[in-house]
């Protein structure tokens, strides 16, 4: 009784409950949920960036494989859907919450990028505007490699053909340098990434090549090449939109970039961007303006305009 009032008190004098806490809520299960949103294509959300998941005539092809550690339980869920063996990884960009399953794959798996991906997944840097991680090793260097890109692109690359086809193509740099937009053919439905994560104002990774100036045209450009395609899979929306939402996004990003240029040009800072910048109203459903996100926008946008 008395160890329990001593606790208590600890407790309530704020001592010991972050400590108590960490003993005592068990870890989070690693849930991962499955939209199948065709025959033979599923997204499979959670634990990062959302996975597509193709069931070809050889095999599975996977897009994105999330969070360090979630690789395993993504390929358990793969498992529940089908018996075929993955054979093909493709990942959208180099961030952690996009690759780095990779590593819980067999790794006779081939691994897919646009060629920027292969050298920023070999260097693994902190994405701008995010906080620097521990030093160390990245997660490929402590799996000796496992899991690295074996094929990359650099504008088109066709894999397969009839049902199985996939066409990856780069429009240009936006949310990073190597973002790929892979479509699959026949079912018409295309993965963007992170390009078009979800209604919001997307990251602009100017340290793994992304940019500012450059994102909304790039976008356009994809709504406008990205022929006979109906369905599109964003990098972490819970739903999927269409050619229509990547226009409106294009539109939303332009307006942003157009307003931080605007900023710099009458001697204003990205502080100052942060605490001015809208949504506009006309962009219905997207989520309320994050400062610290339009903060390090706002700096790619001005280093990018002179
Ligand atoms: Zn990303």
């Amino acid at each position: 009784m008395k160890r329990v009032i001593v606790l208590g008190g600890l407790v309530a004098s704020g001592v010991l409950s972050i400590t108590l806490a960490a003993f005592q809520q068990p870890a989070a299960p690693m849930v991962v949920e499955v939209d199948k949103i065709k025959d033979n294509l599923y997204v499979m959300k959670g634990g990062g960036g959302n996975s597509a998941v193709f069931i070809g005539t050889e095999g599975v092809t996977v897009v994105d494989t999330k969070n360090p550690g979630w690789g395993k339980p993504l390929l358990e869920k793969i498992q529940s859907v089908t018996s075929k063996p993955v054979i093909r990884i493709i990942n959208t960009h180099t961030h952690g919450d996009h690759v780095s399953g990779n590593v819980d794959f067999p790794a006779n798996v081939d691994v897919v990028v646009h060629e920027v991906t292969k050298a920023n997944m070999d260097a693994m840097r902190t994405p701008s505007g995010l906080n620097p991680p521990p030093a160390g090793p990245t997660i490929f260097q402590r799996n000796e490699g496992r899991g690295l890109p074996k094929q990359n692109f650099k504008t088109k690359m066709t894999i397969g053909s009839g049902a199985d086809q996939i066409d990856l193509y780069h429009f240009g740099p936006a949310h990073t340098g190597g973002d790929a937009y892979v479509v699959f053919r026949a079912l018409k439905v295309v993965h963007v990434g992170d390009t078009f994560a979800n209604r919001d104002l997307p990251l602009m990774d100017k340290n793994n090549g992304g940019s500012g100036v450059e994102f909304a045209k790039t976008l356009m450009k994809a709504s406008t090449q990205l022929k006979d395609v109906e369905m599109v899979i964003n990098g972490h929306n819970p739903t999927t939109t269409t050619i229509a939402d990547l226009r409106t996004q294009a539109a939303f990003v332009s307006d942003f970039v157009k307003f931080a240029q605007a900023a710099k040009k009458a001697g204003k800072t990205p502080d100052d961007v942060a605490s001015t910048w809208k949504t506009p109203a006309n962009y219905k459903g997207y989520a309320p303006p994050q400062a610290a996100r339009a903060k390090s926008n706002a700096q790619v946008v001005f280093d990018e305009t002179k």
